[in-house]
């Protein structure tokens, strides 16, 4: 360390002076001026130096190399290239060789750098990913400006953003087929420790408006259901993070618990295209070795479907919060606020201690008089065995999805219905699938696949 600091402190002070004489020049200067100054003036000397020791990477170069043809490529003279990375564009020469029969020539630097002349550092991708995947493409050049120092445009963060998410992809399309493949998963079996004990589940989806380009040229709109899912574990809520609604609920029984290790996974896709990747992430994560699993979701179709179909013993539990606001909204639609409080009372309570006929009669006898009620019926009457709620809570099961939807939601409505935010069907699931890998702690995997390119794709 000593070594290093000793080594850069005449470079310091060599820059102290050319700034302290610009400044000089300038007169009455702030310190957020100074600090800018210095910033821009290492930008340029990290340009600088990305670029010579680029270029000394190679200096030395064979003069012939084996061609992928299975000829020969011979040195022709060391040859400039550009790239845009952190430090701005950094300009570098690298050997470049030709001169085969088959006519092609190559930079062998560039490959086994993974560089590509002209297209962004992978230091820089993950930047623009990063951005990408939380605000509209549409101003986040301008929101990263200030941080980086450069300007990019819009195309580039946006094609760089869904370039991770075609790396997730193409993780996931490997999932998936590890996971039907049965020696693969019989071999799983033998070798597997560390099981997993109480594992949880939720799925969810979200409408998201898809633009798209009809036969005659037309941009249509269309809405199209965004399905997530995910994977976590709970544990108890720390005292001093427990909120005002969690002591409430503490007081009639609940144990105070939050997810932890959430892993999503998500598609804009029919539930059998679906079903897969359900599959496969569940693989993933040791859900199916796991001595219990339980899902917490709301009650679309589907999506038990899904679950019944794969977990056919999974404990299966409605979302408190889902069937708390459906009675909400019976009692909005049909009392004024003086009878409503009461009989919401009267409902929640009898929801919350298991006595799921009570609340079926109750919606019943209000379905003449409104849709929301003999809806709410209907719900309440298919969904009441998931529905034991006294049973959950002795159990010490996580009843509420409201964490984890939150997660879900995070996907969907934090980034793909952000004001500004025009999709096609692509670049949505693109875009979620990379921000669904981000969330889930796997930006770093993402990096090193992106770190290979241009040779992985
Ligand atoms: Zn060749």
């Amino acid at each position: 360390m000593e070594f290093s600091t000793e080594k850069i402190k005449p470079l310091a002070e060599e820059l102290a002076d050319i700034i302290g004489r610009e400044l000089n020049e300038e007169g009455d200067i702030k310190e957020r001026q100074i600090e800018e100054k210095i910033r821009k003036r290492l930008q340029e000397l990290g340009q600088m130096t990305f670029g010579i020791v680029l270029s000394r990477a190679d200096d030395v170069p064979e003069q012939e190399i084996p061609c992928e043809c299975g000829g020969m490529l011979h040195y022709q003279r060391r040859r400039p290239a550009k790239v845009l990375s952190v430090f701005d564009w950094v300009e570098y020469k690298r050997s470049y060789y030709a001169g085969c029969t088959c006519g092609k020539g190559k930079a062998p630097l560039d490959e086994k750098l993974g560089l590509e002349p002209g297209q962004v550092t992978a230091g820089l991708a993950a930047l623009l990913g990063m951005t990408g995947i939380e605000l509209a493409f549409e101003y986040s050049g301008r929101w990263l400006e200030p941080f980086l120092l450069l300007a990019v445009s819009e195309n580039t963060i946006r094609k760089e953003t869904q370039q991770f998410g075609e790396l997730q992809a193409e993780r996931e399309n490997k999932l998936i087929k590890q996971s039907q493949d049965i020696a693969y998963l019989q071999e799983r079996l033998r070798t597997e420790t560390d099981l997993p004990e109480r594992m949880y589940g939720s799925i969810d989806g979200a409408q998201v408006r898809i633009e798209e380009r009809n036969q005659d040229e037309k941009n249509t709109e269309k809405w199209r259901e965004m399905k997530v899912g995910c994977w976590y574990t709970v544990e108890p809520v720390p005292n001093n993070h427990q909120t005002k609604r969690h002591r409430k609920k503490k007081t009639i029984g609940q144990q105070v618990l939050r997810a932890k290790g959430i892993r999503y996974f998500c598609d804009i896709a029919e539930v059998d295209e679906f079903e897969p990747l359900f599959q496969a992430s569940a693989c993933q994560e040791k859900v199916d070795l796991a001595s219990e699993v339980v899902f917490v979701c709301d009650g679309a179709k589907w999506i038990w479907g899904l679950v019944e179909r794969n977990f056919p013993h999974a404990v299966q539990i409605i979302d408190w919060y889902h069937a708390e606001e459906r009675l909400e909204n019976v009692a909005r639609d049909v009392f004024t606020e003086d009878k409503a409080v009461p009989w919401l009372d009267d409902v929640l309570t009898a929801l919350w201690y298991g006595d799921t006929h009570f609340v079926i009669t109750a919606c019943e006898k209000l379905a003449s008089q409104s849709e929301i009620a003999s809806q709410a019926f209907t719900y309440f009457r298919n969904n009441a065995h998931r529905m034991h709620y006294d049973r959950y809570r002795e159990n010490g099961y996580m009843i509420g999805s409201g964490t984890v939807e939150s997660g879900c939601k995070q996907i969907v409505t934090h980034r793909l219905k952000r004001s500004g935010a025009q999709w096609n069907l692509n670049g949505a699931i693109l875009t979620a699938k990379a921000r669904a890998a981000w969330l889930s702690g796997d930006w770093e995997i993402l990096c090193a696949l992106r770190d290979r390119l241009p040779l992985a794709i």
